[in-house]
């Protein structure tokens, strides 16, 4: 079985000390590629080293919305090297109404300032976003998307708004609230983007599944994760890795 956690922060300092074990268990439990997601330009070279250590791991670089500073300005425009740089996607980007610790005016240009960069350099796109979707699809149309497209993580939104988001090539990536309590509305959603638009993550060290509630989370957690989509779809376990692997592959350029 072959997996891919799509989202995951791996510079988080619950793993600095002991790295090397956790991909070592990430990979008993088969995945074949961690995304790894900067959240801030102080994490940008760290993301880098890490995916650099590390065949299994990739790198997004971008500035998360609840992590803006006035001070990054000057940062975003080094953001047209992430290529060069190795990085396999722009991220972690986005929109929060849920978390306006930042002004969201702010958030707004910072979004669509690195959205027009991921085009323009043509990377996919990792989007955080909560309670702010339809600011979302005015930023789409006003900027576009980038042609490979992109993921909405932790995806929380309705079936409609799948769809609508699908039409600017976007998928979603789902971790552990794919655990919790079924909802017909998850259930609703997952029958309208799987298999061709749906990835598996686990947004470790956050979001921990159900079976592991008030734990720090690992990227091989995302069994737990699998084993709760392949419910909720009614697909095979086996089929699930298959479909949430390939999208990855197409979507980040992964040569796996
Ligand atoms: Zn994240």
């Amino acid at each position: 079985m072959r997996l891919v956690d799509a989202h995951c922060h791996l510079e988080s300092e619950h793993f600095s000390s002991d790295l090397d074990c956790i991909i070592g268990r990430a990979r008993d439990a088969g995945i074949v590629k961690l995304i790894t997601a900067a959240i801030t330009p102080e994490q940008w070279e760290r993301s880098r080293s890490l995916a650099e250590r590390f065949s299994e791991v990739e790198y997004a670089m971008g500035i998360h919305p609840w992590y803006i500073d006035e001070s990054y300005r000057a940062d975003i425009s080094s953001l047209s090297d992430a290529g060069v740089r190795g990085a396999v996607a722009i991220g972690e980007i986005g929109l929060d109404r849920k978390s306006e610790v930042v002004e969201f005016e702010l958030q707004r240009e910072f979004f669509e300032r690195q959205l027009a960069i991921a085009r323009e350099i043509n990377l996919p796109v990792v989007i955080h976003c909560r309670g702010a979707f339809n600011e979302l699809i005015v930023s789409l149309k006003r900027v576009g998307a980038p042609e490979p497209g992109g993921i909405i993580h932790s995806f929380s939104g309705s079936p409609e708004l799948a769809d609508e988001l699908i039409r600017f090539g976007l998928s979603f990536s789902m971790g552990g609230t794919l655990t919790f309590r079924n909802s017909k509305k998850r259930a609703a959603v997952l029958a309208r983007i799987y298999p061709g638009h749906f990835l598996l993550e686990t947004d470790s060290p956050d979001i921990p599944p159900v079976q592991k509630h008030g734990e720090v989370n690992y990227p091989h957690y995302i069994r737990y994760n699998l084993d709760a989509a392949a419910e909720i779809t009614g697909d095979s376990i086996d089929a699930v890795a298959e479909n949430t692997t390939r999208n990855a592959a197409r979507i980040f350029g992964l040569r796996i």
